[in-house]
């Protein structure tokens, strides 16, 4: 094998990339790992310090699927030798009686997890200094908490690397050729392996534009707010406040959910489940404040220490289906060619599965998990010419 072929290779070293790359190097494969950005770097959306892992999920096949992903999780804690995961738990909110509300309490339910419900008398005890809607049902999935996403990102790379990965950075991939053996083209020549997996988060179509496929991704900007605490520390990890996901609130139309303050003294991140559309090329054009403002009125409602002007204003995008579900399947004209895209906004706590299935797919074996939720297939009604 020359220095330019490989068993695998991997575009995009995002969460989902990094893991695939890590499992095909513990596989005892030549994987290629390449990233367009020089790393680290926070034009995708896998940069950031932390986000949530948790177990409470309106579907059983994700809440199945996070049973082995803690442990994983906890295995690259001790390969990396860093600390990736704090256990807070997670408060679910929403309108007892709504539809959301439901799905969550009664797949914690039926998998029989840990959750500790809170009725309105024993709430604020729990839960101070957060002003709980009459009609709303709260409980806490225990086992939640929040993930060091940067450390984690850089610990499955270092990973990666040890096992005798290589990872080409500031190298972007311009063209794909399928094949029995793909070809992949960048400033610096070609690659070939294989199989292919493309992992490209928000350039998930740009890249598949090669192999003549388009997928119904929608990549929109999230504003990341951080809101400063009257009290430093009344929200904080430290004082055993809880990362919290609020559904159905007050017709906001999508989540409102947030996370303890941790990584920036003071401030407490409280964000809003959707965005508006943008180029992934061209996002700090994508000036929207209309989730902003949406906030602000939920902070000023429901959580009265915190200042509702965002302190501190970072951004992300997130890759959508038009079910909010993931795409984990191969190319439906290149079996070779592995397809991991569309994480619509919670993705992350994931990776250490995703990257197995996908590196499973990429080695022709049947995958751990049934997959037929995140088949492309299913988008068959909103673009068959494409498919
Ligand atoms: C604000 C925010 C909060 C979130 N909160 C949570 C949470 O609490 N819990 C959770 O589980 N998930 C959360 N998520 C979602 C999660 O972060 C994403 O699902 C996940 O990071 C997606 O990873 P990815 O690897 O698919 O994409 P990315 O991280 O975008 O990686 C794709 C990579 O491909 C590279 N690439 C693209 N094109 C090319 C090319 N032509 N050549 C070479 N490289 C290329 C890109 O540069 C990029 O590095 C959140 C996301 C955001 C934005």
């Amino acid at each position: 094998m020359s220095s330019r072929d490989f068993d695998c290779i991997v575009i995009g070293a995002g969460i989902q990339g990094s893991f695939t790359a890590y499992h095909l190097a513990k596989n005892g494969k030549k994987a290629l790992l390449l990233e367009q950005f020089f790393l680290p770097h926070s034009r995708g959306s896998s940069h950031g310090q932390t986000r949530i892992i948790r177990k409470a999920y309106e579907q059983d096949f994700y809440t199945h699927m996070m049973e082995e992903c803690f442990q994983l999780w906890a295995q690259l804690e001790s390969e990396a030798g860093v600390k990736l995961y704090r256990r807070t738990g997670l408060l679910l909110m929403g309108p007892e009686k709504g539809r959301e509300f439901q799905l969550f309490k009664s797949t914690m339910e039926r998998n029989r997890l840990p959750t500790v419900t809170l009725g309105p008398a024993d709430f604020s005890q729990h839960i101070p200094n957060v002003n709980r809607n009459p009609g709303d049902g709260a409980f806490v999935d225990t086992t939640a908490g929040v993930l060091y996403a940067d450390r984690a990102l850089r610990a499955a790379q270092e990973v990666f690397r040890s096992l005798g990965g290589v990872i080409m950075d500031g190298e972007k991939v311009v063209d794909i050729k399928p094949g029995p053996l793909v070809s992949v083209t960048t400033a610096s020549g070609v690659y070939r392996a294989k199989s292919l997996v493309i992992t490209a988060g928000p350039w998930a179509n740009t890249l598949l534009s090669h192999t003549h496929l388009h997928l119904p991704l929608q990549v929109v900007k999230i504003n990341v707010c951080y809101w400063r605490e009257r009290t430093p520390g009344a929200y904080s990890a430290g004082n055993r406040f809880p990362c919290f996901i609020h559904v159905e609130a007050e017709g906001a139309g999508h989540h409102i959910y947030g996370l303890p303050s941790n990584e920036y003294p003071g401030l407490m991140k409280v964000c809003y489940h959707m965005g508006s559309e943008t180029d992934p090329d061209d996002r700090d054009r994508q000036m929207d404040r209309g989730d902003i403002d949406i906030l602000s009125r939920y902070i000023t409602r429901h959580f009265p220490g915190l200042v509702p002007v965002p302190a501190v204003l970072e951004s992300c995008m997130y890759t959508v289906t038009p079910d909010h579900h993931f795409v984990l399947d191969r190319h439906p004209s290149h079996s070779n060619i592995i397809i991991g895209a569309g994480f619509s906004g919670h993705g992350f706590k994931f990776g250490p599965i995703v990257g197995k299935v996908l590196c499973e797919l990429a080695l022709g074996q049947v995958p751990s998990y049934d997959l037929s939720p995140f088949k492309i297939q299913r988008f068959s009604s909103h673009s068959k010419s494409a498919l």
